[in-house]
């Protein structure tokens, strides 16, 4: 007979019993608090399913460093980032999802439950994971940009553009989030350029017609930033530049650096463990499930495509169904069962992950 914890369910025995820890059994640890996370854990929790998320670093993930969401349904005058993030929060914290304000370290995926660590030195073990650690800025790896980060090298408009209130800025990239991010800075600053490597934007189109009727933002053209500069006091100064055509190099003077060129994935807890793609993508079927039974991932670190707050809401809802079908499986099937379940999903020419190479500390909930 199985030891319970406190919200009933059953108490690991493994590895961290030797520890002298014996940590209650999560349901479901959802892993991030972007907008995939938010809903895996509305869906699981209005599944009676008890769930825990863990936030990460960067509470709200990318959409709270968004100055203004237009896209997002049911919200026809739009609304800011954060406010968005805080009404999924409320939204799922009143059907009992918890939350922790914590990052995780690591997590065990070659015994079950899985177990998750994190950088507060806490331990958690689930019987099911849902990934949403979603993606981060990508840099541009030139001189100066690291240690300018802060002193003028910014990734997030919304949260730096109030330090540049008269002053000049220049904003990198030529998607969404730059043209976007830069119409939001001419609130702020005297002017604005957008540097981006082509002559043309990717930008959606109604955000292209803003940008080129907004008289306080320019574009500078088939360049692309070399290095970034500062000055005495320690701040940006300007950039170089090179013509992506003629190869002709040059100086911009600019106050600030905005950068918005993608995203990378936060895979860091993956390699080694999960099939990813050759971007570092997690590579997740149509139900959301990854390679290993019992772990789901939603949003941009499973999405190169989409991108999207409402895309990565659908998915994080996806995830946390097949959460639940899986942990009602396990529930009548223990771990093995589950682990043979035809329906699952191998690679071509591979065979289901074999349940034996788990051995003993496969456990069922007996
Ligand atoms: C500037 C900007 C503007 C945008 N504007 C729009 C818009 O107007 N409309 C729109 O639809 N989309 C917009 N997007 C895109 C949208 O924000 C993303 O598609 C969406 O946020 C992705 O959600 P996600 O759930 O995948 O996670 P993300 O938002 O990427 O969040 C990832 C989460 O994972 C957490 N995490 C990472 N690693 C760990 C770890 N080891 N342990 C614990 N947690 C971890 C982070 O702390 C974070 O909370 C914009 C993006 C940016 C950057």
């Amino acid at each position: 007979m199985a030891e319970h914890g406190s919200n009933g369910t059953p108490l690991v025995r493994g590895a961290i019993e030797q520890e002298g820890q014996l940590p209650t059994v999560e349901n479901t640890i959802i892993i991030g608090s972007g907008p995939s996370g938010w809903t895996a854990g509305l869906y699981t929790a209005r599944a009676n399913l008890n769930p825990l998320l863990i936030t990460g670093n960067d509470f709200g993930g990318q959409v709270s460093i968004t100055y203004e969401v237009e896209n997002y349904p049911g919200f026809p005058e739009g609304l800011s980032g954060p406010e968005l993030v805080d009404r999924m929060k409320v939204q799922a914290e009143k059907f009992g999802l918890r939350v922790e304000y914590d990052h995780v370290t690591e997590i065990v995926v070659d015994r079950h439950p899985f177990l998750v660590r994190t950088a507060n030195g806490q331990e958690y073990a689930a019987k099911s994971l849902i990934l949403c650690t979603g993606a981060s800025p990508r840099y541009l790896n030139v001189p100066g940009e690291k240690e300018l980060t802060g002193k003028g090298v910014s990734y997030c408009a919304t949260c730096d553009g109030f330090f540049f209130r008269g002053k000049d800025v220049i904003v990198v990239g030529g998607g969404d989030s730059a043209v976007e991010e830069g119409l939001f800075l001419t609130k702020f600053a005297s002017r604005v350029r957008i540097v981006h490597r082509r002559d043309q934007l990717r930008a959606s189109k109604i955000l292209q017609t803003r940008a080129f009727a907004n008289d306080k933002l320019d574009f500078v053209w088939n360049k692309v930033v070399t290095a970034i500069h500062h000055g005495e006091d320690g701040k940006v100064s300007g950039v170089s530049i090179e013509d992506t055509v003629t190869g002709e190099k040059g100086e911009l003077k600019t106050d600030g650096v905005f950068i918005f060129v993608g995203h990378v994935p936060n895979n860091a807890l993956y390699h080694g463990k999960f099939d990813l793609d050759e971007d570092g993508h997690l590579i997740a079927d149509t139900r959301m499930r990854t390679n290993i039974p019992g772990i789901f991932a939603a949003g941009e670190i499973m999405d190169k495509v989409f991108k999207q707050v409402a895309t990565s809401v659908g998915q994080g809802c996806a995830a946390a169904m097949q959460a639940e079908k899986f942990l009602a499986e396990l529930d009548s099937e223990g771990y093995e069962g589950v682990q043979h379940d035809p329906r699952r999903w191998p690679k071509p020419g591979q065979q289901p992950l074999e349940l034996a190479a788990h051995g003993p500390e496969v456990r069922g909930w007996e």
